[in-house]
């Protein structure tokens, strides 16, 4: 064991130090915390536990005037606080987190490790849709970080206060500081950073275009996977090559690595990136046509009591399965949910999109074609409003297959046209993102001529009896 105080190496059950006498519980404790983190980042909780009441017996040892050990007590709550954050009791986390904060505050040396306690706080936030209070958390820990030189800790602040911008639509604020962000990880030399620098740079680029960049950067993280030693960052970039290809279409691919991140999350007990990941599973069974396994992972996800992530997501996927199954009553209580959502005090772009979207689907299946229309359009400008080409785009194909049914049963030529020129925006769009799957999709449709409608048959047999 080697000893804090003057660096010497002792036998390993000595109890305080042969060269300068110091007592090598602190150098002890020390090694215990490092081996918790280390079992932590393996996602093995239990061995991490072990190692932490191995920390706390050592620390209890230690007099209250060791100035040392508030660090170390620091650094135990927020090790006990990763463990209960990565089982989604997000509520014991938070208060972990927020006694290691506490302790550091002042201490010299502490910053990067206060920095984080911050940056864990501001996540337990925004899993629960706080995003005010996690932005506050993500800026305190990026300007604590940043001035201790504490890199990695700068690169995770910045890249999660980047997320927030992007969930506002603020994609020219998002862009600049995840940019930022991955010069903090180039300058940490940490793979695990720099990684997951590439990863978030890829789900930008994915939202806004061009998809080339898209792929380039979840590859360059994926090429990363062996020198990384977290296994939650490894799961988290497998999810992201898989939602890339879920959005181009490429399903065999998607559903590929999301089997790998779901089996590894599962592995390590990682309820939250579980719950992530269920989020793209949904979307692959519904485009599989699988819709058990759509039912099935939508309503786990709707009536998860441990987190609110990808809720109103799965709100929506609930309203289009029901819908599906000409269910419209019940479809109806989860469009009622999802305006209840975009009316809250919290709410974002995203929920108030979903919602209008969901109304759209709703009114078109019961033929409502007017009202049907101005959800749609409120739907496209929210997509507008908040930067996010990739869902107008989707939204576009939706309202213009509403069109096109509208313009059969009303027999009329100006929504016929107006479909198609909502198609061409659609085309415009995954031009603009360089999607060329899906803009082969559109382009499809639009070669496809105006089905022919009941009513203009029955005018014409109408025009025969008069002959
Ligand atoms: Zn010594």
């Amino acid at each position: 064991m080697e000893c804090l105080a003057c660096h010497a190496v002792n036998a390993d059950r000595v109890r305080s130090c042969t060269v300068c006498s110091a007592s090598l519980i602190p150098a002890r404790t020390q090694w215990e915390l490092d081996r918790a983190e280390v079992e932590i980042k393996k996602g093995r909780f239990e061995l991490a536990a072990l190692h932490l009441a191995k920390a706390d017996g050592g620390l209890l040892q230690l007099p209250a005037s060791d100035n040392y050990r508030q660090f170390l007590s620091a650094r135990a709550f927020w090790l006990q606080g990763l463990i209960y954050y990565y089982h989604a009791q997000t509520d014991a986390a938070a208060a972990e987190m927020a006694q290691a904060a506490d302790l550091l505050e002042g201490y010299t040396g502490g910053e990067g490790l206060r920095a984080q306690a911050l940056i864990n706080l501001g996540n337990i936030n925004y899993y629960k849709g706080h995003m005010e209070v996690a932005a506050s958390y993500y800026d305190q820990a990026t300007e604590m970080a940043v001035l201790a030189g504490a890199h990695t800790a700068a690169a995770r602040a910045m890249n999660n206060r980047a997320n927030i911008h992007s969930a506002h639509g603020q994609s020219v604020d998002a862009l600049n500081l995840y940019h930022a962000a991955l010069h903090q990880a180039e300058l940490s030399g940490d793979a695990t950073a720099l990684a997951g620098c590439y990863r978030l740079l890829s789900a930008t680029y994915q939202q806004i275009g061009p998809y080339s960049q898209a792929l380039e950067f979840v590859n360059k993280a994926l090429s990363l996977r062996g020198q990384i030693d977290d296994q939650a960052v490894v799961c988290q970039i497998i999810n992201q090559a898989a939602s890339l290809y879920l959005t181009y279409g490429d399903l065999e691919q998607a559903e590929q690595y999301l089997r790998e991140a779901y089996d590894q999350a599962r592995r390590e007990g990682n309820k939250l990136l579980q719950w992530e990941i269920v989020n793209n599973l949904i979307e692959l069974s519904r485009q599989k046509g699988d819709t058990e396994r759509w039912f099935n992972y939508a309503s786990r996800t709707f009536n998860n009591p441990s987190t609110t992530l990808g809720k109103t997501s799965a709100a929506l996927q609930l309203v289009r399965y029901y819908l599906s199954q000409s269910e419209a009553e019940q479809a109806r209580i989860y469009v009622r949910w999802l305006k209840n959502n975009a009316l809250a005090a919290d709410r974002q772009l995203e929920d108030e999109l979903m919602y209008n979207q969901a109304a759209a689907l709703l009114h078109t299946a019961e033929e409502s074609w007017g009202v049907a229309d101005s959800f749609f359009q409120r739907a496209i400008e929210v997509a507008a409003e908040q930067d996010n080409p990739i869902r107008e785009a989707e939204v576009c194909e939706e309202y213009a297959a509403m069109l096109r049914q509208q313009a059969s049963s009303e027999n009329s030529h100006t929504a016929a046209s107006h479909a198609e020129a909502t198609l061409r925006r659609a085309a415009d769009l995954y031009r603009q993102l360089g999607i060329p799957s899906r803009l082969q999709a559109v382009e499809i449709a639009l070669r496809q001529p105006q089905p022919e409608s009941r009513s203009e048959l029955a005018v014409d047999k109408l025009k025969q009896a008069q002959l």
